[in-house]
């Protein structure tokens, strides 16, 4: 049984692996990797309950990478598949997966919704070890004969519950449906309710059950406020927090309200982007992008970026709409103080709103301070660096990727690489993940 001071070597990951793991600067294992590690190897099912940010995606993605390893796969047939409720978090995925599949001569592709089929479809007959796929997408793509899923004898379902949210499960069913019955099933959820059994019932065998019980906020070193703040003061105490230095999240409740917002911070001068379902992928790529390499600082969302999408170091996410229930709010909390960082999880209620904001923190059990603030009110600047915006409007979204040249213009982690560039796409459907080095 591994122990709190496994290494990934322990685990049995082979040197390749843990060199190219140290690249990217993951060293020693987290919790749910060091409990899921060995069993995955062993070709077990698996059902992992972990909560965001526990690291999920290497305690599936590396033993999944070094089963395959080795192997090949025909045209249009992979031997894996992993699910995810989102395109965002199907491409995080892919790109987590990066190194380690590099290293051990694996092929990875993302296949999700909002790129063009045909692409998709070409990368797929060139040779795919590993599907990263949202359901649709892999449904489609499999019903109309353009992938054959009975080769895939490594199937993970990411983030289970999300898709039953979602309404994805048909698809996750019809897809697993495709895929070799005697196959290795992984199955990871933050939470088991909804549908979730029904999925764990009907295609896992005697899973080997891991459950990471880390309180998801509570054991991270955010800090948890509660502004309280009169309705007609509400947008210039937004406009000044958007306003501070440093990555910032700020949710709202509608796609709406989302892209007023980011219009009206922009025309005080706040540099934000907007990241909905409305937007084409390619558009939440770029922007996710900018976020990611700091040319954007602020990120105006919906909830469909609350969950599962890691970008390093958020230091204060804003609930401007309050979360309506305490499993929103973790999940929106969750994208700060990642991974040991610290941060700021601020709400901004209402008088009429802050009853039931009391109710939410109380069901997330946190440790919340509660405020009553004004514009302008010195707490903002002490407790987040709140300061009043520049002004001047800003004008374009992202300016500097009209050149193309610009490092990381529009290519998330990778610089120089352009969604739907030209050059070679080595790695992943979607283009972006084009040979590097
Ligand atoms: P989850 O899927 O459980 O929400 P992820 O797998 O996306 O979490 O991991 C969360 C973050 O932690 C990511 O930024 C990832 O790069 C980082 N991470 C994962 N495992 C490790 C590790 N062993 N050491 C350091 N960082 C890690
Ligand atoms: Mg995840």
């Amino acid at each position: 049984m591994p122990d709190h001071h496994s290494t990934f070597a322990d685990l049995g990951l082979k040197p390749v692996v843990v060199h190219a793991l140290r690249r990217v600067g993951v060293e020693s294992p987290f919790p749910i990797q060091t409990a899921v590690v060995q069993d995955a190897l062993a070709g077990s099912d698996i059902l992992g309950r972990a909560p965001t940010g526990s690291g999920k995606t290497l305690a599936f993605g590396l033993p999944l990478l070094q089963r395959l390893s080795g192997g090949s796969s025909r045209p249009s047939r992979p031997r894996s598949v992993i699910l995810a409720p989102t395109r965002e978090l199907a491409l995080q995925i892919e790109q987590a997966l990066d190194e380690p599949a590099l290293a051990l001569g694996v092929r990875v592709a993302a296949v999700v919704g909002g790129v063009p089929v045909r692409r998709q479809v070409d990368r797929l007959a060139r040779g795919v070890d590993v599907v990263v796929a949202t359901p649709g997408r892999l449904e489609d793509l499999a019903a109309r004969g353009s992938v054959d899923l009975s080769s895939v004898t490594i199937s993970v379902v990411d983030e289970a519950d999300r898709m039953a949210d979602l309404g994805f499960l048909p698809q996750v069913v019809s897809v697993l449906d495709r895929t070799d019955a005697d196959g290795q099933r992984m199955l990871f959820s933050a939470t088991l309710d909804h549908d979730v059994d029904e999925l764990i019932r009907r295609y896992l065998r005697s899973p080997v059950t891991h459950t990471v019980d880390v309180a998801p906020i509570a054991e991270r070193t955010a800090e948890h406020y509660f502004f309280r703040v009169a309705g007609p003061e509400k947008d210039s105490v937004v406009a000044s927090i958007a306003a501070r230095d440093g990555r910032t999240i700020l949710f709202l409740r509608t796609k709406f309200a989302v892209d007023r917002l980011t219009d009206s911070l922009r025309s005080v001068g706040v540099n934000a982007a907007s990241l909905h379902g409305d937007k084409s992928q390619a558009n939440r790529t770029r922007t996710l992008a900018s976020f990611e390499d700091g040319r954007v600082p602020v990120l105006v969302a919906t909830d469909v970026m609350a969950r599962g999408i890691h970008v390093g170091s958020v230091s204060v996410v804003v609930h401007v709409d309050p979360p309506a229930d305490a499993k929103e709010y973790t999940h929106r909390a969750g994208r700060t103080a990642r991974a040991g960082a610290s941060g700021v999880v601020v709400t901004l209620a209402t008088d009429s709103q802050m009853p039931a904001a009391i109710e939410v923190a109380t069901a997330a059990g946190i440790d919340a301070h509660f405020v009553a603030v004004t514009e302008d009110d010195p707490v903002l600047v002490s407790v987040i660096g709140a300061r009043r915006p520049p002004g001047r409007p800003v004008a374009e979204h992202f300016p500097a990727s009209a050149t193309g040249t610009s490092a990381a213009a529009t290519s998330g982690s990778r610089p120089g690489r352009a969604p739907g560039s030209s050059r070679s796409p080595r790695r992943g459907a979607t283009g972006r993940r084009s040979g590097r080095r």
